[in-house]
C-alpha cells in the first residue's frame, strides 16, 4: 500500500493517455497549441508496465484522461489491458465526448466502468466559442450513446467562465430533473497557457450556486453529506441526478486527497497544481528494474505536498493542463 508522510492512502491514478485533443478549449490551453511527437509518450507496452507498477502499490482505481484520451489509437487495448490487471476496482474515463457515439460500445465491452463528460454549456454557439471547435451534437450523441452502453452513472463535468457561460449553469442542472445524472460545476484552475482567463474570468461555487438556487430554490444535500470522489453533492428536492461541486480553489480537499497522475510523457504528478515531478519513463527506457521503479514511486508517494499552495499564490506554470491531465 502507498502511504505519503500525512498518513494518507494514495490509491487513485489519473493516466494521460496523450497530451493531443481534438478540441482547443479556452481554459485548458492556447489556441495554437503544439503537440508533443508520438516518440516522447508513453507507447502502449510503457504504459502497461507503469500501471501494473501502481497496481502492484495497491492503486486500485484508474482514470483514463489526456489531452482527449479517445484519440489516442489504442484506447480499447488500454481499457481492457488495464481492467484486466489484478487489484484494479474501477477503470473510468473523462472525455469531451466527441467521439463516444462510435467508442462507447466498444469501450464498455473492454472493461470501462463509467464516464466523465466535459459540458460547459447547452447552448451550441457558445459550445463552439468554448471549445474552439466543438460540435454540441456530437457530444449529446455521445452522452447517449454512454448511457445506452451502461458507462453509468453519467457525470457531466462543467467549468464556468465569465463572459462565455455563466448564466448556463442553470440549463445543465436542469438535466439532472429527469436524468440520473451528475452535473458537476468545476472551478477553474491557473496553470500555464491561459493563467489570465482562468484567474481574471473564474466563476465561484458561491456565485454559481447562488444562480442554480434562485432558479431552483435551496439545494438539498445529497450522497449523506459524504464526498463523491472530489465532488460535494447537492440535489434538487424530487430530481433523478444530483450537482455536485469541485471547488479546489475556494474551498480545497486536499486533506482528503488520495490521487497521483501520470502524464502522457510518463511523468509522475502527485499534486496537480504543484510543479514538481518525477520522470518515470525515462529510467525505464534507461533499463531501470521494476524494484528500481518501485523503490522511485513509494519515494515520490511519500513525499506527496500537503496541499496546493493557491492561496499563497503559488500557480504551477510548467504545463498547461492539457499536458498534466484533469
Ligand atoms: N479532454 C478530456 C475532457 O475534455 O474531459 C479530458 C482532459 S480535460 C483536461 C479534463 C477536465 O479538466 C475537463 O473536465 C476540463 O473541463 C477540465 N479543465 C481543463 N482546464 C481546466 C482548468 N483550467 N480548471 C479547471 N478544470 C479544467
Amino acid at each position: 500500500m502507498a502511504l505519503d508522510r500525512f498518513g494518507r492512502k494514495i490509491h487513485y491514478l489519473r493516466i494521460s493517455l496523450t497530451d493531443h485533443c481534438n478540441l482547443r478549449c479556452i481554459y485548458c490551453m492556447p489556441e495554437d497549441m503544439t503537440f508533443r511527437p508520438n516518440a516522447e509518450m508513453m507507447q502502449l507496452d510503457e504504459i502497461m508496465i507503469l500501471a501494473r507498477l501502481f497496481a502492484d502499490l495497491g492503486f486500485d482505481k484508474i482514470r483514463l484522461t489526456g489531452g482527449e484520451p479517445t484519440v489516442h489509437p489504442n484506447v480499447v487495448s488500454v481499457v481492457q489491458g488495464i481492467a484486466s490487471m489484478p487489484g484494479i476496482r474501477s477503470v473510468s474515463m473523462t472525455t469531451n465526448g466527441v467521439l463516444l457515439s462510435k467508442l462507447a460500445a466498444p469501450l464498455a465491452e473492454a472493461g470501462l466502468d463509467r464516464v466523465n463528460v466535459s459540458l460547459d454549456t447547452l447552448d451550441p454557439v457558445k459550445f463552439k466559442r468554448m471549445t474552439r471547435r466543438g460540435n454540441l451534437e456530437e457530444v449529446w450523441n455521445g452522452i447517449l450513446a454512454a448511457e445506452q452502453a451502461g458507462l453509468t452513472p453519467i457525470k457531466l463535468n462543467a467549468v464556468v467562465v465569465r463572459g462565455y457561460n455563466e448564466e448556463d449553469e442553470a440549463g445543465l442542472v436542469r438535466l439532472t430533473l429527469d436524468h440520473p445524472w451528475q452535473v458537476r460545476f468545476i472551478e477553474m484552475m491557473p496553470f500555464a497557457g491561459a493563467t489570465a482567463l482562468q484567474v481574471g474570468q473564474r466563476v465561484t461555487e458561491a456565485e454559481i450556486r447562488s444562480r442554480i438556487e434562485q432558479a431552483f430554490g435551496p439545494l438539498e444535500v445529497a450522497n449523506g453529506g459524504e464526498l463523491d470522489g472530489e465532488a460535494r453533492m447537492f440535489h434538487i428536492p424530487g430530481a433523478q441526478g444530483d450537482i455536485g461541486f469541485i471547488s479546489s480553489v475556494t474551498v480545497p480537499f486536499c486533506a482528503s486527497c488520495a490521487r497521483a497522475r501520470l502524464t502522457a510523457d510518463g511523468v509522475l504528478r502527485t499534486c496537480l497544481l504543484r510543479e514538481h515531478e518525477i520522470n518515470l519513463l525515462k529510467p525505464l527506457r534507461a533499463g531501470a528494474t521494476q524494484e528500481d521503479l518501485r523503490k522511485m514511486l513509494l519515494d515520490a508517494l511519500w513525499q506527496k505536498p500537503w496541499g496546493h499552495g493557491l492561496a499563497d499564490g503559488e500557480i504551477p506554470l510548467n504545463r498547461v493542463m492539457s499536458e498534466i491531465g484533469g
